[in-house]
């Protein structure tokens, strides 16, 4: 099975790391490198540590797993908040976790006491955006219940944005996070030395230096892998954006009425799409489809192509517009985004490919 394919670039993916560390070195703040997107792959995790990522993070202990059985050594951080029944294996794969949850943490302790462990917690802190996090209000009284739980070391407050409520991160809403650290540390003596402060829409924050100078730890991964902010997508300067690649084989090139003949009712997902007569139209269809990646994760290459439809294995390319011929057998490539690297990174169906310059040629070693 050649194809489809999604071909990952590493060395644009180090190169993005490296630019993206550079900044957060200059403001004294770690970077997380999160693998989430890329199913906790240890090539992109490898090119990650390369260009500078002090700790990997992913949202499942699958691919915690991966990463540890992969040779990686350097601590390997839990993104979505655990659940209370893996607990025990929060512990032994997982460094540091992100927690919001009493009756987790009482878990996370139990397990970690048990396996006679030390384990990291970052208590999450909803600043507004309305997914996982305390409310600042109710911060104060859960810490309490928490802080002295045996086998767990609280080692600061984080926070998300732009998941849920699309809420942008401000020097204001940050700040919130910094008075809160500082009262909780006043209140219970504690040191709680690590904020980290969300994910790559922070980055035009970091870029503009109003990140608050007690921010230490950013938690990024489209910015790396995609070389994008997430407030406006706009590309990070000195970043490539062409990291990854799905390419798919043509297996019909016909030319048909655009618009269908017959009695009209739902499409294969329950749709009732509407069609405008556009004449005969020259039509590509992909040995791709919903079942390897969503198609509005698909960005064409070649002006004068247009997506016209998908169904769970074949996607259809309107090629009207375009002089090159698209022979059955050839391969047309796209650019992926975010939703579209994440459909065909997930699929078993799609193949896998690593690109290295000369140099790293078939080295898979991170
Ligand atoms: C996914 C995730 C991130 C990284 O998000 P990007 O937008 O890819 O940078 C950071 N933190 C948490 C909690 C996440 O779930």
């Amino acid at each position: 099975m050649a194809y489809p394919k999604v071909i990952l670039n590493l060395d644009y993916i180090e190169a993005n790391t490296g630019v993206i560390a550079h900044h957060c070195r200059r403001h004294a703040i770690q970077l997380v490198g999160v693998t989430k997107v890329c199913c906790g792959s240890p090539e992109v995790a490898g090119a990650m540590l390369r260009g500078g990522a002090e700790i990997l993070a992913d949202s499942r202990l699958g691919n915690l797993a991966k990463l540890r059985q992969a040779g990686i050594t350097i601590p390997l951080m839990l993104l979505r908040l655990p659940m209370v029944t893996e607990a025990q294996d929060v512990v032994s794969l997982a460094d540091i976790s992100l927690n919001s949850e009493i009756k987790t943490l009482q878990a996370l302790s139990a397990a970690a006491t048990q396996l006679n462990k030390k384990h990291r917690v970052i208590l999450m802190v909803d600043l507004g955006d309305l997914r996982e996090g305390l409310l600042p209000s109710t911060a104060e009284k859960v810490f309490k219940k928490v802080y002295r739980l045996p086998g767990l070391e609280f080692i600061g407050l984080g926070t998300n944005f732009a998941c849920y409520g699309g809420v942008v991160p401000t020097p204001e809403n940050l700040n919130q996070l910094v008075t809160l650290r500082d009262k909780l540390e006043r209140d219970f003596q504690v040191r709680l030395p690590v904020l980290s402060g969300g994910n790559s829409s922070s980055i035009p924050l970091l870029l503009s230096g109003q990140i608050p100078p007690q921010i230490n730890q950013l938690r990024i991964g489209e910015g790396i892998i995609l070389g994008r902010e997430t407030i406006h997508r706009n590309p990070i300067p000195g970043t490539c954006q062409d990291t990854a690649r799905l390419v798919a084989e043509v297996i019909e090139e016909q030319s048909k009425p655009s618009i269908p003949r017959g009695e009209v009712s739902q499409d294969a997902f329950g749709e009732h799409p509407v069609f405008i007569d556009r004449g005969e139209r020259c039509r590509a269809i992909l040995a791709v489809g919903r079942q390897d990646v969503t198609p509005k994760g698909l960005e064409l290459l070649t002006p004068g192509l247009e997506i016209i439809g998908a169904s769970s294995d074949h996607l259809i390319i309107d090629v009207t517009g375009q002089h090159r011929k698209f022979p059955i057998g050839s391969t047309m490539e796209f650019v992926l985004n975010y939703a579209g690297l994440l459909g065909a990174m997930t699929s078993p169906y799609v193949e896998k490919e690593f690109l290295y310059s000369q140099n790293r040629q078939g080295t898979v070693k991170p």
